[in-house]
Formats: C-alpha cells, sequence, structure tokens
C-alpha cells in the first residue's frame, strides 16, 4: 500500500494513475488547498479502480496520524507542499510553514510507524542559476527564493534523517520543466487565477481565456533570445515515480535523481511547437525579463537511466498536443467546486 500524499494535485494525480495502473494499491492525502475533488473522480473514473481519500492537511499532525493509524503502508509518495515561487517571496512564512512543518510532521508519522520509504518531489531551482548545463545531480545546490529554500531545506533534512538512521529509503526527484497532460484530456494542470507557468499561460490564450502571451525577455544568450527550459511529459515524469518507488522498496539510501528529457527549448519554440500541433496562433508580445529567471536550464538525466531504469519517452508535440487536449476539454479546469466538508474520508 502507497500513501501518495499531495495526489489530487497535478504531478501526483498523473502518478497516481500509472501506480494504479501498474498494480498497486494507493491511499491519497490531500489538503485540497490547491486542488479540486473533481480530479481524484477523475483518476477513478481513467483507472477504473477505488482508493481511500482523506481530505487533511500535513500541519494537522493528529488527523495524518490517523491515516497511518488506519492502514498499512509499504512507503509513502510526498508530492504536498505550496509551488508559487512569487507567492513565497511575498509570504515566505506560509512556505516554510506549510512545506517544512508538513514535511516534518509527515516523516516523525513514517519514523513512528516504520514506514521509511519515500519518494519527494524537489525540483532544479535547487540548482539556483547554473554553472553549467546539462546540469547534474553532483552541481553546486543554491535556491534564490523561497520557495527554492523550503526545497533545498527539505533535501537537507531528509539527508540528516537518512544519516541519522540507515533504515531510511529516499529518493529526491528534481523534476524540470513538467507540461502535458494524461491523454484522455481528463486529467491535467488546473493553475489558480492568472497562470506563473509558461504552458498553462500558452494554452489558456489558446482557449481565448487571456488575451496574448508575454514573453519575459528576448535578450538571453540562447538561440532566439528567449529562455530556454527543459520541458517534461507530465507522464514521463509520473513514471519516474513509479520507477523510483521501485527502487526505494527494493533497498535503502538515498538518491537525487534529475528528472528531465536533457534537451532544451525555447519560449519561442515552444509556441512555436504549439502552433504547429494545434494550427492556433498564440499572438505574444516582448517585456521585460522576469525578475530571477535563469536564461537556459536543462538536465542531464544519465543518472535516473542508469541507476532507475527510467528514460523520458514523448517528445514536445505530444507534450503541446496533450497540453492542448486537456484545456480545450477543460476550457476551467475542474470547474466543479464541490466541498468535501461533511467527512475526512471518501471513498
Ligand atoms: P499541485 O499544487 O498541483 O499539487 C500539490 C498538492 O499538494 C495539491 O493538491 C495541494 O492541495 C496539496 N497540498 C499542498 N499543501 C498541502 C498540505 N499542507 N497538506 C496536504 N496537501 C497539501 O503541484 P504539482 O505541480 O503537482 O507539484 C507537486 C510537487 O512537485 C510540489 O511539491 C511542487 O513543489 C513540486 N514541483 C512542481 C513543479 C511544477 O512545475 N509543477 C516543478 C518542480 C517541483
Ligand atoms: N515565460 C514567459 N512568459 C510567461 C511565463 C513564462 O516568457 O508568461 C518564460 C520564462 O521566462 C521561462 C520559461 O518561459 O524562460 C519557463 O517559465 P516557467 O515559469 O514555466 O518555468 P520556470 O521559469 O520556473 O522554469
Amino acid at each position: 500500500m502507497i500513501l501518495i500524499v499531495g495526489g489530487a494535485g497535478y504531478i501526483g494525480s498523473h502518478t497516481c494513475v500509472q501506480l494504479l495502473n501498474a498494480g498497486h494499491e494507493i491511499v491519497v492525502v490531500d489538503s485540497l488547498s490547491n486542488s479540486k475533488y473533481e480530479s481524484i473522480k477523475r483518476i477513478k473514473e481513467i483507472t477504473g479502480k477505488e482508493f481511500k481519500f482523506y481530505q487533511i492537511d500535513l500541519l494537522n499532525k493528529n488527523e495524518l496520524e490517523l491515516v497511518f493509524k488506519e492502514n498499512k503502508f509499504d512507503a509513502v509518495v510526498h508530492f504536498a507542499g505550496y509551488k508559487a515561487v512569487g507567492e513565497s517571496v511575498e509570504k515566505p512564512l506560509k512556505y516554510y510553514q506549510n512545506n517544512i512543518t508538513g514535511t516534518i510532521h509527515l516523516c516523525e508519522l513514517m519514523s513512528e510507524y516504520n514506514v521509511k520509504k519515500m519518494v519527494f518531489s524537489s525540483s532544479a531551482t535547487v540548482y539556483g542559476i547554473p554553472k553549467q548545463v546539462p546540469i547534474v545531480e553532483t552541481a553546486p545546490l543554491q535556491a534564490t527564493n523561497p520557495y527554492g529554500r523550503t526545497k533545498l531545506m527539505i533535501e537537507e533534512i531528509l539527508q540528516d534523517l537518512y544519516v541519522s538512521d540507515s533504515d531510511w529509503s529516499i529518493a529526491i526527484l528534481r523534476y524540470f520543466n513538467p507540461i502535458g497532460a494524461h491523454i484522455s484530456g481528463k486529467i491535467g494542470e488546473d493553475p489558480n487565477g492568472i497562470p506563473n507557468n509558461l504552458m498553462p499561460f500558452i494554452t489558456q490564450v489558446g482557449v481565448g481565456k487571456l488575451e496574448k502571451l508575454k514573453v519575459f525577455g528576448n535578450d538571453y544568450p540562447t538561440v532566439d533570445g528567449t529562455g530556454v527550459r527543459d520541458y517534461i511529459h507530465v507522464e514521463d515524469l509520473a513514471n519516474g515515480h513509479l520507477k523510483a518507488l521501485e527502487k526505494i522498496l527494493a533497498s535503502t539510501g538515498l538518491d537525487a535523481y534529475n528528472l528531465g528529457t536533457g534537451s532544451g527549448y525555447s519560449v519561442l519554440e515552444l509556441v512555436n511547437a504549439f502552433e504547429k500541433v494545434t494550427g492556433i496562433k498564440i499572438p505574444y508580445e516582448v517585456v521585460d525579463r522576469r525578475p530571477g529567471d535563469v536564461a537556459v536550464c536543462y538536465a542531464d538525466p544519465t543518472k535516473a537511466e542508469k541507476e532507475l531504469g527510467w528514460k523520458a519517452e514523448l517528445g514536445i508535440e505530444r507534450m503541446c498536443e496533450d497540453s492542448w487536449r486537456w484545456q480545450s476539454l477543460n476550457p476551467n479546469g475542474y470547474e466543479v467546486n464541490e466541498l468535501v466538508t461533511n467527512t475526512k474520508t471518501k471513498q
């Protein structure tokens, strides 16, 4: 039995589907602070499988403990955290409290209930301003904003935990830029308000919710002056969790892995790919650079291939096609604003 914390969210929901399809039994915990119960329903719809869902905040340790009392877990996949860089600069304590205290509560209970295996969602943001690309896992770590610092601190906490008790088995996954959606178009990324990230911004322009894309700077030292990132299909990312889970279930240790494709695309290359695949024109204007953005960031994913047997398979066209299918079938995301207030558990 695998506990998926933050499983109602974007990456978590895709991972739930893959774990269920691979025959794992799962329990999902999510506060729904940045997601909707509808995504849980859709995971069940896609897979035809049932699982327990608890609407619980990691900050509420007593409620979380009930989940450990009621279920016997083999491992935990931990996605739960706030992730908006800009908001983290404005409200650092909110981020430290949620991401770090939440993780500590989870680890304390895992330790107490002897569930010492975890896959943790980290981010390429822990590399700060990379000195070299492609980025290898041994590159210096440095965060440039409170969100990034929460990821870095959690990585260090997990490292200390492992040093203190070598029964732990931990895979830290450093994601590059996840985009795309499940091929059914039933689950996908559902940002609150105006998207901060490029792909949801593009798809919302495509569907007519936003007028035009603002390209943050075209004077970077890149192919066309716009920022370069390693976009990875969320299905490939989800598969990385499956592979990491297999590894931690079979061994002890702590390792960090880059999950990226190893290729970079500029903002305008992504816009062009999207237009080509969908036939939809994305009007854009170039504006100032966004403070804190790096010019180029892409992964060296060799370690994950060697040690996890994982490699990204889906290309930029599939990423665009699937992002668009999700957005066009669900112009308002999960839109069903159902409140889960009457009960803590929904089957
Ligand atoms: P998301 O917001 O869609 O999913 C996170 C889920 O965690 C949400 O459903 C939210 O309701 C839940 N959550 C947050 N705080 C919680 C708490 N205290 N208790 C219980 N549930 C809580 O985000 P995502 O894009 O799926 O990202 C998942 C993880 O991956 C996050 O930790 C994020 O920082 C990390 N990550 C994301 C990206 C990205 O670009 N999406 C990149 C790198 C790393
Ligand atoms: N970007 C942009 N306009 C937007 C959002 C993003 O030009 O509305 C650019 C951004 O400067 C970066 C790339 O797109 O070069 C990816 O940005 P995103 O926020 O998706 O990812 P991150 O910067 O966190 O890697």
